[in-house]
């Protein structure tokens, strides 16, 4: 850094400022002579040029349509195995009723998007997506269909001897617009290794993945999954590689850290991880995101069911632009014990508190109204 300021600060704000995109040694190098606040102010800067002052999110209901699953990932408490169908009273495949009964509440909640993501079921055939998706948009026509994960799609195409491109095709037709993001974790393979089975896909073939999909015309969101067994270089290596996969073929509207949540998984009763991780880190993925990521993705998501609504309003100040939901009915965390609740009222409520301009958003980030 030597030539450059006297403050580390200045020198990274420089770097930052001047659209440098930044490797891989360089973020880290930059996280760690970086306070927490250093690297938040930068963060902040750079995410008021990219996005302004409004705070988005979108009024979004959740289906999961089965927990059964063939993997069996030790940070996921909600699954069941599939071999245990037929023997527990846990697992469960929504039936097309009650999709529709589903249906029903995201009409009364007002919900534009529903978002919908189910475990690895091998039973079910690629016709019951369909009519899923076709229940959904029978019974609310204007609604925005995000489904499905990059590794369950996968999943569904190699399960029924279909090419992604099929399988992607056929989900377009029944009415999938998006796809969620989800099911990315940590790109790193030791990492990935500890944290998912070999059923679900490569970081490698989930970044390909994204790329045909996207190349179909098919958006989707980009999620991480950090606060278990990484080290800060695999989450800095995580980033720029959704932006690297950004720039070869857009297609990502938002970048979502997930915090993980450790009750009730497998990887909590091992002992591996005991505890949430700390807000300082929550705080720095999302700055770090807004510097590595923001100019080519600049919508980046706090999601506030599993920071809590606190943590998300600071991170709202430190690089975040959008809420991701309200995610009415969620169940993924909720299966962790992190059973958050909100309205719109008061997602609106935490955006003003901190100064900020609430906005609803379509799936597809466009403003629809401000509050
Ligand atoms: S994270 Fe997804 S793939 Fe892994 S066990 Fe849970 S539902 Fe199945």
């Amino acid at each position: 850094m030597e030539g450059f300021s006297q403050y580390p600060g200045d020198y990274w704000a420089e770097q930052v400022e001047a659209g440098y995109p930044l490797g891989l040694n360089e973020a880290v190098n930059m996280n760690r002579e970086l306070s927490l606040h250093q690297l938040m102010r930068i963060a902040n800067n750079l995410a008021s040029r990219q996005v302004g002052n409004v705070v988005s999110y979108a009024v979004s209901y959740n289906i999961n349509y089965s927990n059964y699953c063939t993997a069996s990932c030790p940070i996921c408490a909600f699954y069941v195995p599939m071999k245990m169908k037929g023997r527990t009273d846990r697992g469960y495949e929504l039936s097309l009723d009650q999709v529709r009964a589903e249906m029903a509440k995201a009409r009364s909640a007002g919900a534009t998007e529903i978002h919908i993501v189910g475990g690895f079921n091998s039973d079910l055939p690629l016709e019951y997506y369909e009519q899923v998706f076709r229940t959904v948009k029978n019974e609310l026509p204007g609604v925005t269909l995000k489904a499905l994960t990059i590794p369950e799609i996968d999943f569904i195409a190699r399960t029924t001897g279909n090419s992604l491109r099929e399988v992607v095709e056929r989900f377009r037709s029944a009415g999938m617009d998006a796809h969620t993001g989800g099911g990315a974790e940590i790109f790193n393979a030791e990492v990935r290794k500890q944290i998912t089975t070999p059923q679900k896909i490569s970081g490698e073939k989930w970044l390909e993945d994204a790329k045909i999909i996207h190349s179909m015309g098919i958006p989707g969101n980009s999620t991480m999954t950090y606060g278990h067994v990484e080290q800060i270089e695999d989450i800095i290596d995580h980033i720029i590689r959704i932006r690297d996969n950004q720039r070869e073929v857009p297609g990502f509207l938002s970048f979502i850290p997930l915090k993980f949540s450790p009750d009730n998984t497998p990887l909590q009763k091992s002992g591996k991880v005991r505890m949430p991780a700390s807000g300082d880190l929550d705080l720095r993925v999302i700055a770090l995101a807004r510097i590595l990521a923001g100019s080519d993705i600049p919508n980046i998501s706090v999601y506030w069911v599993s920071l809590g609504k606190e943590i998300a309003q600071v991170a709202l100040n430190g690089g975040g632009s959008d809420l991701v939901g309200t995610a009415f009915s969620e169940k993924i965390f909720g299966a962790t014990d992190r059973k958050e609740v909100t309205s719109t009222e008061e997602l609106n409520e935490l955006v003003r508190q901190i100064g900020k301009i609430p906005a609803q958003r379509d799936t597809f980030y466009r403003i629809k109204n401000y509050f």
